[in-house]
């Protein structure tokens, strides 16, 4: 695998790459990596003749400073993962290559970035545009890997994309979970023995919510779920959402819908987590 540190490397690199007709696939990360991040790798694979990984830890996405410093880093491991996944390139940049002057693009997702991690994260969004829209262009990918693990997320980056005709394919990778139902993620490393036993409560919370979507009400479901979570001793509730999966927009019922999610965010001890289901169909 070759590793680059600079975007001027990176791209002659990329230049030869697309010099001998190649394809390639883009999967941004932030590290510390895991099986989830690698499923989007084996997609990319699978798809285009390379594939490029990023690691940054993007400041720029981050509202709580604290959220940033203890953000795992384990670069050696990523990297042996990496390799045994027979991954062709990484960009690991530092801050001051993709961050030279103080600059700030100020974008506007409409009712995609005024709900949920929106509300919880002032700026977040914004910061992940910044990066995506940073890397897009330094790479020009045929095709960027996204989890449906961060769900509104990847309804910015598509928007992102359309909106500024971006010339690259935007795929979403389904979301990889522990055994008991935990969605993998950097963050669950973070989590105490006694909080990661825990912590599948919250896609079991999702899966009934999904099982019971059918007989009751939008707002009778987010009553329920909330009362869940008023009762567990470890966990406080951040937001328990069930809107359309399209828009992000508020629903009334199930059936209103083509297709109709439910995205929670939970505090667990001193680390936020975020799921999403599929409610509908
Ligand atoms: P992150 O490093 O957390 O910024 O994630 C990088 C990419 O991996 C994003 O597109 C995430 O949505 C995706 N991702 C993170 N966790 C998972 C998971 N458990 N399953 C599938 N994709 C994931």
């Amino acid at each position: 695998m070759q590793v680059f540190y600079t975007i001027e490397e990176l791209k002659k690199s990329i230049l030869l790459l697309r010099a001998e007709g190649k394809t390639l696939g883009f999967v941004p990360t932030m590290g510390a990596l895991h099986e989830g991040h690698m499923s989007l790798i084996y997609k990319a694979k699978q798809e285009n003749h390379a594939v490029l990984c990023s690691i940054f830890v993007n400041p720029t996405q981050f509202n709580d400073k604290k959220d940033l410093e203890k953000y795992p880093r384990t670069i050696q491991a990523d990297m042996e993962l990496l390799i045994s996944a027979h991954c062709d390139m990484l960009f690991a940049p530092f801050v001051e290559e993709m961050y030279n002057k103080e600059e700030k693009i100020q974008f506007d997702f409409g009712y995609l970035d005024k709900s949920m991690e929106a509300n919880h994260r002032p700026g977040h969004f914004n910061g992940v545009a910044t990066i995506v829209k940073k890397f897009l262009d330094i790479i020009e990918p045929d095709a960027a890997y996204f989890g449906q693990k961060d769900f509104q997320q990847l309804l910015i980056v598509k928007h992102l994309v359309k909106d500024l005709q971006l010339n690259v394919k935007i795929v979403d990778c389904p979301t990889l979970r522990e055994k008991d139902g935990l969605a993998m993620s950097s963050r669950n490393v973070l989590l105490s023995v006694e909080e990661r036993t825990q912590a599948s409560f919250i896609y079991q919370t999702l899966s009934k919510a999904r099982y019971l979507s059918g007989e009751r009400s939008i707002k009778e479901l987010q009553n329920w779920a909330g009362h869940e979570f008023e009762k567990h001793p470890l966990m406080q509730l951040e937001y328990f959402e069930i809107i359309d999966a399209q828009t992000l927009l508020p629903i009334e019922k199930v059936s209103d819908s083509k297709e109709v999610v439910a995205c929670i965010a939970v505090k667990l001890g001193n680390v936020r987590l975020i799921d999403n289901i599929i409610l509908f169909p």
